[in-house]
């Protein structure tokens, strides 16, 4: 069993590196006072104002030092603030680094809860969760906007926004010039859907995506715009070879999209992409919770 899981493991993770291969972590200045670090499979974001240090996503220890060592190597300002964009491990782990270093992690209530009720040896519990739809946090003179953006990925899904430098910092809804990820879990499609019209609505000219596969540490609204083409063109496919008769376990293979296969991971993903947005047409939206508390359960 255990033999059987470590090659799942392997199997998963040797396509993943793919796109990343033998790309070393860098820092790259995007703006003024903003930076990236792009450490191949995840990307994160902080902000150098005159009091103190913003970063953005901790994704686990190994990342986190890294992140902490490339702030280190631009500025001696204190670490204020760690935020997190939502509750999944692969992106909320690692902050006792971040603790460790004076900072407070934040995160929104919906993953707070879930990072309680779900532990994991390198998850740090947040220190603060903010609830409802917006938080700012105002430092050193620079406003950074939280924009909680309901169901759609994960739980307590926030956006980040830098109006004055019009940057964003956006976590697994786009990830630019790939397929979807895998089976595309957790993700609610028409939510999904919904808060990428959101996201392309907000005001912003530069994108950090958690996870990049254009081979630049940035992107534009341009990525959003082709992540809903994306998935306009798969949903349509699906149903075309559903007019044709395909049996329906044979259509996630019959799909292709020529259009969008130099994208990473096109080959190894597709027909999974194919799979999850099929069984959504078929069974319904799914995963799906209420935005209130039932009363009369307890
Ligand atoms: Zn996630």
């Amino acid at each position: 069993m255990r033999k059987m899981i470590a090659i799942g493991f392997l199997l998963v993770l040797l396509p993943l590196s793919a796109w990343a291969q033998g790309k070393e972590a860098k820092t790259v200045k995007i703006s003024e006072s903003v930076y990236v670090y792009d450490a191949g499979m995840y990307l994160s974001m902080f902000v150098v104002t005159k009091d103190g240090v913003i970063a953005i996503e901790p994704v686990n220890s190994k990342h986190s030092k890294g992140l902490l060592a490339a702030i280190r190597s631009v500025t001696d300002q204190p670490i204020r603030y760690l935020l997190i964009s939502h509750n999944h491990w692969d992106h909320a782990n690692g902050g006792k680094i971040f603790r460790d270093a004076g900072a407070t992690i934040v995160a929104h209530v919906e993953a707070y809860e879930w990072m309680k009720a779900n532990p994991h040896p390198d998850l740090a519990l947040p220190d603060e969760s903010w609830s409802g739809n917006r938080k700012n946090i105002l430092l050193g003179g620079t406003t950074l906007e939280l924009h909680y953006m309901g169901m759609n990925h994960g739980l307590g899904m926030t956006v980040f926004r830098l109006p004055k430098e019009k940057i964003v910092y956006v976590a697994d809804l786009v990830a630019p010039k790939r397929v979807f990820f895998a089976t595309v879990p957790d993700f609610n499609i028409k939510e999904w859907r919904r808060a990428l019209k959101a996201i392309e609505a907000l005001d912003f000219e530069t994108a950090v995506y958690s996870h990049n596969a254009s081979g630049k540490p940035t992107g534009t609204k341009a990525d959003v715009t082709e992540t809903l083409a994306y998935m306009d063109d798969l949903q349509a496919a699906i149903f075309a070879e559903f007019k044709k008769g395909t049996p329906f376990t044979e259509v996630p293979t019959a799909v292709k999209l020529p259009k969008y296969k130099d994208w990473a991971m096109y080959d190894q993903w597709l027909h999974l992409n194919a799979w999850r947005l099929m069984l959504d047409s078929h069974m319904g939206a799914f995963p799906w919770r209420p935005d209130h508390a039932y009363e009369g359960n307890e």
